[in-house]
């Protein structure tokens, strides 16, 4: 609590600062104060989205121009009022970036950012060209912002709402990544199986974060337009949009106040070396932009988080989440299917990579109330019947019932809300988010509240039961210690239990653990047995992938054996055990 206060406190000087900085300074340095507040709220969209989200867009500045550009001809050719330009600006760009989004979103790797190139140079050269926005030459003669009487004429009149509009943004901002979409945002960076698998419908949360992105660049281009009152295509180009990358990343490439601070010192930067260079040098040019390349590379390989991280050190960190999970209501609970009735019947489910026959029909079922053991030697196709069965990498034949429904055409969120939970072989955590905020995305679908809800806080209710049924789950893993470390730093056994933790945050039917004991010593296996039996007892279905034959034999109420992707036995334990084929395939004919 002390600290919180003691980060409410510096929050509270640095706005003292800036509301009396335009009375201190002289025009050159509030001008360029406002500049930086105009570019920081770019900024502050690709944090979002390229830092947290992982989607790099080089486009950002065509989004400015929109803006820019809605209300410059709104206001001059049709008289409308800059007040109704901001939102029919918002309103041009959130369809831009719709429709921009759902055609780019899809590429990935480095298609992306091409894509967001293409289109960036698109719309520069419409600004450029559209007769009616004045082409090259642009549009003049815009009015100025009046707020009640007052006519914003003045640097410093604007001043105090470019900096409101920013400091409310970032706030917004850090409300939003710091909430069940937030999370889903957040976890995109880690790839979308382990997102979608828990739900998150990841298209979704990509489209928002880069139409959210797409509005505040559009907000700091009606800005603009009101304080410069003029535009032409120049500041919405390319190079511009690289730059409003290099501010995010130079600041802190998943830190809102990296926005400000990248914004802060490129601008000065940028200022300083235009005026020192060509002195220097003795001649003119634009070295600065040699500066800042070298300048990236630097940043890149040395601070890959940019530069904020450095500063965070002297800055007391955020008491997290402790206050909120405690004393919550506990989260609504599915009704479970009776046991012993058949939770999940798999009948010739085959899956070809290629000429590679990973899963050749196998059949099988799983009730209520009871664990299945999947055995059988390394590439037997174990895990490629989990991927098949959750929906993460579809069966290339073959039917998946759960619940006595169809689900092998669903996509793996559509299973996940039915009731089926998995953990992965290859950890899927978010390594630098902490472990109670990563279980926590097990319980995405347990929430409702949008985003908007979250950017004002108006869901911390639902959010503390989140956050509390992630507690619960971790407490009952053993994990409640190691709660709010980062889930990067726990060695690779107990991070297994953190997915098995999650998996439960996500009220499952049906657990798929896929190797859930490797790593684990002597005792902490005995602990996962318990919990399974207990799990077990309370009526959820667990399949289950493992090695270790003690650990199977003792805790399996059936087990199928698998080899060259063909079931080759199945049955009790014992039977198993005893079959004479498993002996061979296992034990290569050993005794
Ligand atoms: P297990 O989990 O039983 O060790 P896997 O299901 O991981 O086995 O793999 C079964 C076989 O399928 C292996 O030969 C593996 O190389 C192959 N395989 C798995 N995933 C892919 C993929 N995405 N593309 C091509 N081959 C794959
Ligand atoms: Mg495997």
């Amino acid at each position: 609590m002390k600290r919180s206060l003691h980060s409410t406190l510096l929050l509270l000087l640095f706005i003292a600062a800036l509301a009396i900085a335009p009375l201190l300074l002289p025009e050159f340095y509030v001008t360029l104060l406002n500049y930086i507040g105009l570019y920081a709220i770019v900024a502050l969209g690709l944090v979002m989205l390229t830092g947290v989200g992982g989607l790099t867009s080089f486009g950002q500045a065509a989004f400015v121009g929109l803006g820019a550009y809605t209300s410059a001809y709104l206001t001059t050719v049709h008289g409308v009022s800059p007040w109704l330009t901001l939102p029919a600006g918002l309103l041009v760009t959130a369809v831009v970036a719709l429709s921009l989004g759902l055609v780019t979103l899809r590429l990935s790797g480095h298609f992306l950012p091409l894509g967001t190139i293409a289109w960036g140079m698109s719309l520069y050269y419409l600004f450029g060209n559209l007769d009616a926005l004045g082409g090259h030459t642009g549009i003049s003669g815009i009015p100025p912002l009046r707020l009640l009487d007052l006519e914003l004429k003045s640097g410093r009149e604007f001043f105090y709402l470019i900096w409101t509009v920013l400091l409310v943004l970032v706030l917004a901002t850090r409300n939003l990544l710091d909430s069940r979409e937030g999370r889903a945002i957040r976890a995109l960076k880690g790839g979308s199986v382990m997102a979608e698998a828990m739900g998150v419908n990841t298209p979704r949360s990509k489209i928002v974060v880069f139409t959210v992105a797409a509005l505040y660049a559009s907000v700091s281009g009606w800005l603009y337009a009101h304080l410069q009152r003029f535009v032409n295509p120049t500041p919405f180009s390319l190079t511009q949009g690289i730059e409003y990358l290099f501010m995010a990343v130079v600041g802190g490439v998943s830190h809102v106040w990296g926005a400000i601070l990248g914004a802060g010192l490129i601008t000065v930067l940028k200022q300083w070396l235009q005026d020192w260079l060509p002195r220097l040098l003795g001649q003119s040019g634009n070295f600065e932009i040699i500066v800042f390349g070298l300048l990236m590379i630097f940043v890149l390989h040395r601070a890959r988080d940019g530069l904020w991280p450095m500063l965070q050190r002297f800055f007391p960190q955020q008491v997290l989440l402790r206050m909120q999970a405690e004393g919550a209501a506990p989260l609504a609970r599915r009704v479970q299917p009776e046991v012993g009735s058949v939770l999940l019947e798999v009948q010739d489910a085959s899956k070809h990579f290629g000429g590679l026959v990973a899963n050749d029909r196998v059949s099988f079922k799983v009730r209520a109330g009871e664990v299945m053991a999947l055995i059988g030697p390394n590439g037997a196709g174990k895990s490629t019947l989990f991927n098949g069965i959750s929906g993460v990498d579809p069966l290339t034949s073959g039917s998946v019932s759960f619940r006595g429904e169809r689900v092998e055409y669903l996509p793996a969120r559509e299973i996940a809300r039915r009731g089926m939970s998995r953990t992965f072989q290859h950890v899927r955590l978010l390594p630098a988010m902490s472990v109670i905020e990563n279980v926590a995305i097990g319980a995405h679908l347990r929430g409702r509240k949008s985003f908007v809800a979250a950017a004002c806080r108006s869901e911390r209710a639902e959010e503390a039961r989140l956050l509390h049924e992630a507690a619960l789950q971790l407490e009952r893993c053993g994990l409640a210690e190691q709660m709010y470390e980062a889930a990067g730093s726990l060695p690779l056994g107990k991070q297994r239990i953190v997915e098995i933790a999650r998996a439960l945050a996500a009220d499952p039917c049906l657990l798929l653990l896929d190797e859930p004991a490797a790593g684990l010593r002597y005792l902490e296996k005995q602990s996962l047995a318990g919990l399974l039996r207990r799990l077990r007892a309370e009526g959820i279905g667990i399949l289950l992938v493992e090695h270790d034959m003690d650990f199977v034999m003792g805790l399996a109420d059936r087990v199928l054996v698998m080899e060259f992707g063909q079931k080759l036995a199945s049955g009790l334990p014992e039977e198993v055990q005893r079959n004479p084929a498993v002996i061979e395939a296992y034990l290569g004919g050993v005794e």
